[in-house]
């Protein structure tokens, strides 16, 4: 049977990196076995999903390169999560109950009072016909629970190995709100048998959860899919990353100029026993990726080592890839330049600030005028591959200078900065014209 996964946000934000953590190893499990991903927008919640957050994250899927082969809404499936209650209830499993919030408050305070598990007392299940008609002509509307059976539910959890549930430690789930609403536990059943997946692939904060989605997938008649449970991510200290999360949104990311492969690359790879290093495609993401590497230690985030993969996959990006993004920033200057400049760079912007070492202007920095002069009077007539061997060996002759008290300078005249690409490569784009002025001491 070949593999079917989804990925399922509710379009109430932007994706961050912890919900692309969870679409990526969906995507990579089913792209590195030939399977297919799944695209669920689980919009239940009509007053909180917007059409903006819809369009966001397909935009950032996209971006990373992480295309779905179906795509669904849940808004748009109404009839079939109530054709689903209606069979729940006609076998029993759903039931009506009117507490109010404040009610079933109370009792769990009493509960607790009394050292009890704070877990639903099925009070409602013992509503005569009549009870219920009073609650009613009251006005109260009843939200609807699912008869949990209260047993041990296990299973086989792909990256947590056996899993076990006992469902009698648990409230019955409430499936539908008073106002109707479905909440996301049953819809997602539904969908989950009727597009046929075959794996659910999520943070390890829906185990309890998914006790109670396997007891509806067999009062639904199944079948049931395999599970994975993912550690959650951390931060680079080691604490909970849930609550910095709004603040790295991949639109965010984007923004700083982080490359997708860099995002995937560390997303896909922490947590598991590969190296952290940038991986040639997303693609190629998936054919390494295999839930056997996942341990179960939390997956670090650590910003360091996405600037330093991202950096990485900039240093290997060939002229073809760069060419059109070079010359969308106005600074194709050609192959030979991109070859020089590209080990310099953190992120693609930063090609613009070399640009100008090329083009200008650069305002010289001139410690010692002298050695400038003699500098310029040494200039080779033809500024080739070989010339700044040649001119710096003349010059060191010349002055004395040497090491570093011979190269700082030439280099902080020549491109007005301590730092940056090979000399011996850069000089032959600067030209010799450009060369001379700096070496006056003149911004060109
Ligand atoms: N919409 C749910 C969530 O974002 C989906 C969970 C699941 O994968 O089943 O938490």
């Amino acid at each position: 049977m070949s593999v079917k996964v989804r990925f399922a946000p509710s379009p109430t934000g932007k994706l961050h990196v912890g919900n692309v953590r969870t679409a990526l190893v969906n995507w990579m499990f089913a792209k590195g076995q030939g399977g297919s991903f799944v695209l669920r927008i689980d919009d239940t919640d009509l007053a909180r999903s917007t059409a903006e957050f819809e369009q966001g994250i397909e935009d950032d899927l996209t971006w990373l390169g992480m295309l779905w082969d179906e795509r669904y809404n849940q808004s748009k499936r109404f009839d079939r999560y109530e054709e689903a209650a209606a069979r729940l209830k006609a076998s029993g499993r759903l039931y009506p109950a009117y507490e109010t919030g404040e009610e079933l408050d109370r009792r769990r305070k009493v509960q607790l009072a009394r050292g009890l598990p704070p877990i639903y007392d099925r009070a409602a299940l013992s509503l005569t016909d009549e009870d219920k008609a009073a609650f009613e002509a009251e006005g109260r509307k009843p939200h609807w629970r699912f008869k949990l059976e209260g047993k041990r539910v296990a299973w086989e959890d792909l990256a947590r190995g056996h899993a076990e549930v006992d469902t009698a430690s648990m409230s019955d789930p409430v499936l539908i709100r008073e106002d109707g609403l479905f909440l996301y536990t049953l819809p997602s059943v539904v969908d989950d048998i009727d597009m046929g997946i075959t794996h659910v692939i999520r943070g390890e904060d829906h185990v309890t959860n998914t006790g109670a989605q396997i007891e509806i997938f067999e009062a639904l008649g199944g079948p049931t899919p395999g599970f994975a449970h993912m550690p959650l991510l951390v931060g680079e200290d080691g604490s909970a990353l849930s609550k910095r999360l709004g603040s790295l949104s991949i639109s965010e990311m984007r923004d700083l100029g982080y490359e997708p492969i860099a995002i995937t690359s560390h997303l896909g790879r922490i947590g598991t026993s590969d190296p952290l290093e940038v991986g040639a495609s997303v693609e190629a993401l998936g054919e390494s990726f295999a839930f056997t590497k996942m341990g179960r230690s939390p997956a670090r985030y650590d910003t360091a080592d996405l600037d330093r993969l991202n950096a990485q996959a900039l240093h290997a990006m060939d002229y073809a890839t760069a060419q059109p993004r070079l010359e969308a920033l106005g600074v194709d200057l050609g192959e030979a330049f991109w070859a020089v400049v590209r080990p310099n760079l953190q992120k693609f912007a930063d090609v613009v600030e070399l640009a100008k070492i090329v083009r200008g202007p650069v305002t010289p920095v001139v410690e010692d005028a002298a050695f400038a002069a003699a500098a310029l009077e040494l200039l080779p007539e033809t500024i080739d591959e070989t010339a700044w061997s040649a001119w710096t060996t003349a010059i060191k002759d010349k002055t004395g200078a040497k090491g570093k008290a011979l190269f700082m300078p030439l280099r902080l005249i020549l491109t007005g900065q301590p730092h940056g690409p090979d000399m011996a490569a850069i000089v032959p784009l600067i030209g010799r014209e450009r060369m001379i002025q700096r070496l006056k001491g003149e911004t060109a």
